[in-house]
């Protein structure tokens, strides 16, 4: 019998410890602890190399879990990263972020068990942390440079990724942002204590070492014009994210004491980068603060409210705790620091105080039906409204696209939803209708996740080097031919 096949029986799914939530609320570190090489080695080991990794599918980039997963194993660290680089350009940053419960934890063999999935993205977190520690960085050097040259807009996930796979294949990359530092959401959005902002410096030296060109402080459309990117680049790509509010038109809204949660957030991340004091507005000291909305954007304002000294947090929803949209390890992390949920309730109205502020949120029961499409649909109680009392308000009820205007004068067409339209009539993937002008990211598909972005910008790339007949690099769609397949033999 082979006993590592079981080792499973022997040894429990053990993430690293999170830090203890009496420690974790004081501050914004990162709140996953780590391995070390002999437990990292020990969790690997726990796969069982199904034959059919749904894991692998279920991972929007496709990675090759089991196959790292055995050179973790085997302590081969440096081999491991390697591997995880070649369908995801960020893989420290995906294994912290991820919503894996949803992805390829939740996809994995051993969850349909007792014994609980493989930590994978803890996994794909440590080995990529370590090697950078080590001094890893992708080989270049049997890349020939093409001569081509692209600019590409934006220098979040999906704008990274698209510069990584271009440098691989010999292609110039210039990323242009309006921030003064890279990474997008994934700097400015996502709170620290879910990705540390030096795991993004990182990244940038690793970027940069790869000859990638960032010019910041320059936003398209104002610092520089779209029409000389296009004119001056053999291909653009787009990557500007999703900007837009969804705004519930709540009266009310409008009172001193209501935010909407991104520039909330973007607010505190800046002035903790600047190692500063909470603004007057944005201090929560013994406030009594009401989130409306249950996605990860709600979970992530719900977990600053409380870092912010408030004296209570109750994150409102109106469906139930199964049908929250984001990730449920979040929502625990949520309720362990401290905040209270309150399902089944619909928003009507914010009510003022006689200075201006807020004094309540009026509320109403709701019950869920079915929705036609799978998806419950909330329908009010009459007969059910009440009051909750607040001091503050953060709105999180989604994002829409923010398509500029300069895209559209160059011919690119847009949904009515604002997305962009990339891949249509036999275009290429993420080619939009302007043959040399490619998207991708939250812009194409809406508010979204990192590692979706991380793919659109990936396969963008792989779309670039077709159009400008260089090689193109092997992507996840290459898996079955890739040699790094036969490491499953190993
Ligand atoms: C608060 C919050 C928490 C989130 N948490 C998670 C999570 O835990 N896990 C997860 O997977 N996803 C999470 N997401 C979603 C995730 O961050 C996004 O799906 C992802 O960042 C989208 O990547 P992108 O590259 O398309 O856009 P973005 O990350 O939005 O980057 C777009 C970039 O384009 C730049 N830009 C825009 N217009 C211009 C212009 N005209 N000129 C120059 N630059 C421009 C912007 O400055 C920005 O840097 C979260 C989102 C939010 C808002
Ligand atoms: S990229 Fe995300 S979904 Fe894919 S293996 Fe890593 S953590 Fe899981």
């Amino acid at each position: 019998m082979n006993d590592k096949l079981f080792q499973f029986l022997n040894e429990p799914r053990q993430p690293p410890r999170t830090v203890p939530v009496a420690i974790r609320v004081l501050g914004y570190g990162e709140i996953g602890g780590d391995f070390n090489t002999a437990s990292v080695s020990t969790q690997a080991e726990r796969c069982i190399d199904c034959g059919n990794p749904y894991c692998e599918h279920v991972c929007p980039v496709h990675n090759y879990i089991p196959n790292w997963l055995k050179l973790v194993q085997q302590g081969r660290i440096m081999e491991a990263a390697t591997l995880m680089h070649e369908t995801n350009p960020l893989p420290e940053i995906c294994g912290r972020v991820c919503p894996q419960d949803r992805l390829c934890e939740g996809a994995c063999t051993l969850e349909q068990t007792e014994f609980g999935a493989v930590t994978i993205g803890s996994v794909e977190r440590w080995v990529t942390d370590e090697a950078l520690r080590q001094g890893w960085r992708p080989d270049l050097s049997a890349v020939r440079e093409t001569g081509k040259r692209v600019a590409i807009v934006g220098a979040g996930p999906a704008g990274l990724a698209c510069a990584d796979r271009l440098r691989r294949v010999g292609i110039a990359a210039d990323v242009y942002d309006g921030q003064h530092e890279i990474g997008g959401l994934l700097t400015f959005g996502i709170p620290p204590f879910k990705l540390d902002k030096a795991v993004v410096r990182t990244r940038r030296e690793v970027l940069e070492g790869m000859g990638v060109r960032f010019l910041l402080g320059r936003e398209v459309g104002r610092d520089v014009e779209f029409g000389q990117l296009v004119d001056d680049y053999d291909a653009v790509f787009v990557g500007t994210g999703a900007y837009t509010y969804v705004d519930g038109q709540l009266p009310g809204r409008e009172l001193r004491g209501v935010h909407d949660a991104l520039p909330f957030l973007i607010a505190n991340t800046e002035r903790l980068l600047r190692d500063e004091p909470p603004a007057h507005a944005f201090d929560l000291k013994g406030k009594n603060v009401i989130v409306l909305g249950g996605g990860d954007t709600g979970m992530d304002c719900n977990r600053t409210a409380i870092r912010l000294g408030a004296a209570s947090v109750t994150c409102v929803y109106r469906r139930d705790e199964a049908s929250m949209p984001g990730s449920a390890r979040e929502v625990s992390y949520s309720r362990e620091e401290g905040v209270e949920f309150l399902f089944h309730r619909q928003p009507l109205e914010i009510l003022g105080n006689e200075h201006g502020g807020v004094r309540s949120v009026r509320v109403i029961e709701t019950a869920l039906v079915d929705g036609g499409d799978g998806r419950p649909r909330p329908r009010n109680v009459a007969g059910t409204e009440c009051e909750i009392e607040a001091d503050v308000v953060i709105q999180s009820f989604g994002f829409l696209p923010s398509p500029p205007d300069w895209l559209t004068t160059h011919g690119v067409k847009l949904a009515p939803s604002g997305r962009v339209i990339t891949g249509a009539d036999g275009a290429l993937p993420l080619q939009t209708s302007h043959p040399r002008i490619f998207a991708g990211g939250d812009n194409v598909r809406g508010a979204d996740l990192v590692v979706r972005a991380v793919y659109d910008g990936r396969e963008a790339a792989g779309s670039i080097a077709q159009l400008l007949s260089c090689p193109s690099e092997v992507t996840a769609r290459d898996v079955e031919q890739h040699p790094w397949a036969a490491v499953a033999a190993l």
